[in-house]
């Protein structure tokens, strides 16, 4: 099995984690309800995609997610 020579500094594993950030979620606009929402996916507020109903969402109510 292959065996670093040397430790790794802490400058150099920096520089190999200087890429690791992690970036925003890239959110647009529903066209339907204007709320954010990420690209490419359904709206979970309204259910729309591409200007049609795709999902029926049901009336949420206030505990919902507390499951
Ligand atoms: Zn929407």
């Amino acid at each position: 099995m292959g065996v670093p020579k040397r430790k790794v500094s802490k400058a150099r594993q920096g520089e190999r984690r200087s890429h690791l950030a992690i970036s925003a979620p890239p959110l647009v606009e529903c066209s339907h309800c204007h709320e954010l929402k990420l690209a490419h996916r359904v709206c979970p507020t309204c259910g729309y995609y591409d200007g049609r109903e795709v999902v029926a969402i049901e009336p949420t109510t206030p505990a919902e997610g507390q499951r």
